[in-house]
């Protein structure tokens, strides 16, 4: 299988010159490129095939380009081509590009010329003859395909290397027999349920700190005149932050998925359009609470690693139901946070019984998919313990369906 890994590199000016001068004319013949097949479409001509030797004469710079590099964008253009003209609706016209669009290019591993040397943390690449002094914070084994550099706005440097691998550690755990439900909140991040109890996972620190700051310099930066010398240190100051913030989201929301399907068979969560329509009410809380990418970060851990996420319907009143004796409390308004149920007493803080009806319905569902009748469903307000569910991703141990979206028959 092939697996990208992404490590941060330090060019020295020479390297990073000659990086320059490769998006330059990456971006360049990608142009000119583009230009003739245009202007050919307009003509009703043949649309041509070119390829970037075509240009090395009249435009000597490009020789010293990495020709790979060059080769690969005659490759993505005429597949940027190709796509529009079939298919103009779902993919848009190849557009021309600018100095201001993202800054990458990639290369082929042609003759073993990209080389990673672990020892002493440098990379190699055709046509420099210095190795790129590199972070390289994990390993990986197989031979490399390609490597894509790419620069930030913020001025970083990065590499993608892509490898073709043996070593899957991608594949199916040993299957848990543990289930946990997930309340996805605002202020607290994700409140908890398992068999151990109920805990709440709350934003890191280091995170609020750091989109606190991100908002003072967006209010720094509008109060600064446009172009000028202050604003363009703030603005690379601010480019730099929202690197900051959304890697350390990123590595927060990976730990946190991992640590989930590490431990558990079945995962529970809410439907995430539930949560849309309680977000735009309390949304001035806390700015982009990443549920998104969580759930899409959990659901792709399922798949590699044989779990089930299950994804409860917006008609299941998770929040609404007593954990304890399943009373309905049906006036429940979005506000409350915490109630006592009049049937039981039972006193609930809103997040945690919520996570608790999760947790109990992903205990059932597994009882039943190993009973073999996962099938057999209810639906939330008429039934004891039903939900309704979809389903994102069934693990391989529960042949017992794959369809559903459970309605109240
Ligand atoms: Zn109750």
């Amino acid at each position: 299988m092939l697996k990208a890994y992404r490590y941060r590199i330090y060019p020295n000016k020479k390297q990073k010159e000659f990086f320059a001068k490769t998006f330059g004319s990456c971006r360049f013949v990608w142009n000119k490129m583009l230009e003739e097949k245009l202007k050919a479409l307009e003509n009703k001509e043949k649309i041509p095939r070119i390829t970037p030797a075509k240009y090395k004469e009249e435009y000597q710079f490009l020789k010293e380009i990495d020709s790979l590099a060059l080769a690969n964008v005659q490759l993505n253009l005429e597949k940027a081509f190709k796509n529009w003209l079939k298919n103009p609706k779902h993919f848009g016209k190849p557009k021309f590009k600018k100095k201001k669009d993202k800054q990458s290019y990639t290369t082929n591993n042609q003759g073993n010329t990209i080389k990673v040397d672990f020892q002493n943390n440098l990379l190699y690449l055709p046509k420099i003859k210095q190795g790129i002094k590199i972070k390289l914070h994990r390993k990986f084994e197989g031979k490399i395909k390609s490597a894509t550099i790419s620069k930030t706005t913020s001025g970083n440097y990065y590499v993608s290397i892509l490898v073709e691998t043996q070593n899957n550690d991608n594949k199916p755990k040993e299957p848990q027999n543990k289930v946990c439900g997930i309340d996805l909140g605002v202020k607290t991040f994700a409140t908890i349920t398992n068999d151990k109890g109920s805990y709440k996972v709350e934003h890191p620190k280091y995170l609020l700190k750091a989109e606190k700051r991100l908002k003072r310099l967006q209010k720094q930066l509008s109060r600064k005149q446009k172009g000028s010398k202050n604003w363009e240190k703030l603005r690379k100051l601010l480019a730099r932050q929202h690197e900051y913030v959304a890697n350390a989201r990123k590595d927060f929301l990976h730990k946190l998925s991992k640590a989930i399907i590490d431990e558990n068979q079945v995962v529970v969560v809410e439907d995430l359009s539930v949560k849309g329509l309680i977000k735009s009410f309390l949304s001035k809380h806390v700015s982009d609470s990443g549920w998104g990418m969580f759930l899409s970060y959990l659901e792709y851990k399922a798949r590699w690693y044989g779990r089930t996420i299950l994804t409860v319907d917006r008609f299941y009143p998770s929040s609404k139901r007593c954990s304890h004796c399943g009373y309905i409390y049906s006036d429940m308004d979005l506000s409350v946070r915490e109630w006592t149920c009049p049937i039981c007493k039972t006193y609930h803080d809103r997040d945690e019984n919520a996570s608790k009806n999760l947790y109990r319905y992903g205990l059932d569902y597994l009882r039943k998919s190993r009973e073999g009748t996962a099938r057999i469903q209810a639906c939330g307000e008429c039934s004891d313990s039903g939900m309704v569910i979809t389903p994102v991703y069934e693990s391989s141990f529960n042949e017992a369906g794959s369809s559903y979206l459970y309605k109240c028959g």
